[in-house]
């Protein structure tokens, strides 16, 4: 139990112009109403419209708001390893900052927080405003994830979540080019618990995750908490030998009829099966190349609203 609690809040921002002037104000009316201590750490990741400007402009009125900017749009996943490195509180909450995560239900993660849990994630009961494809896909990615590696990550549920500083100091540890946050708060362990809440419709702007960026995600999370995909190449290789047993004794027992149209179908399925595996090798093998070439994660351009000492980590 901690008295007077500091609790930072991280906020990735991306092209968020239409909707930001709304979430500041619901975000510092919560602060002002709420016992705890907070401070509000944006990240800008390379917005190209005035989304700096109105958080500089609120933060002329709220001195619980800082910024981080980036030099440019490294990704979601990025911007909340950043934000994270930033915060001072005792207990850390990543949301959304177009309020599909309202700030209502950190109190509910805080009361549990209170009852010892180090990491308290938002569970999506319902998921309003967004497309059938979004859901019907996000509720098979989680799934089918979740068959697939051994970390105990939990469905349904984003990067909304409080964590506990212990965690944090871990996480900042964990330096992945390709990060899939909610997997490694996962991995770290601890006592780990859900509350359940309705995700919210956008309250302005569109999703600024595109197809390409949710694969992207997908990939990631699959391609660091999972190496079944390798193993497919052994599946493969056994559902192509029963295949060319069955050709066999299909053949005969037909005589020879259509034998060639049989090798030639064989060959294709032995064709795209070694295509496959290549590609999931050579996925694998470009992660690894990513790592190793230990690159920044991500630039920090500027930091807005910290006390000097905290302003120093720019990757
Ligand atoms: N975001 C970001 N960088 C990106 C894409 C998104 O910082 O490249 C931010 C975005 O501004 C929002 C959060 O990440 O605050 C989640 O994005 P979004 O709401 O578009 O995702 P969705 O809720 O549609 O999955
Ligand atoms: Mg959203």
């Amino acid at each position: 139990m901690t008295t007077d609690p500091l609790v930072s809040i991280v906020l990735p921002v991306f092209n968020e112009s239409e909707g930001i002037d709304n979430t500041l104000a619901v975000l510092s009316n919560y602060v002002r109403i709420r016992p705890e201590r907070y401070e509000l750490i944006f990240v800008d990741d390379g917005s190209q419209d005035d989304t700096v400007a109105k958080i500089q402009a609120a933060m002329a009125k709220n001195s619980a708001i800082r910024l981080v900017r980036f030099s440019r749009n490294f990704g979601h996943q990025l911007a909340i390893t950043a934000g994270i490195r930033y915060t001072t509180g005792d207990a850390v909450v990543v949301m959304d900052a177009d309020l599909q995560d309202p700030p209502s239900v950190i109190p509910a993660m805080l009361d549990q927080w209170q009852k010892g849990f180090s990491v308290v994630y938002g569970k999506r009961r319902h998921r309003s405003g967004e497309t059938w494809f979004k859901k019907v896909t996000a509720t098979t990615f989680y799934r089918l994830l979740a068959a697939m590696t051994k970390v105990d990550i939990p469905v349904d549920t984003g990067d909304f979540r409080l964590m506990d500083r212990q965690v944090v100091d871990i996480l900042m540890t964990m330096n992945e080019t390709d990060p899939y946050v909610r997997g490694m708060v996962s991995w770290v362990g601890f006592k780990q618990t859900a509350v359940l809440y309705d995700r919210q419709e956008r309250t302005a702007g569109e999703s600024k995750y595109p197809l390409r960026k949710m694969l992207n995600l997908a990939m990631n999370g699959l391609m660091s908490f999972s190496t079944a995909p390798l193993a497919l190449a052994s599946w493969l290789s056994g559902i192509a030998l029963g295949i060319s047993v069955l050709i066999v004794a299909i053949s005969a027992l037909l005589g020879d009829l259509a034998l060639d149209t049989w090798i030639l179908s064989s060959l294709f399925f032995l064709g795209s099966g070694g295509f496959l595996i290549l590609g999931i090798i050579g996925t694998y093998i470009g992660r690894l190349f990513n790592q190793s070439r230990q690159r920044p994660l991500y630039i920090v351009e500027a930091t807005y609203g910290f006390a000097q000492a905290k302003a120093t980590p720019q990757y």
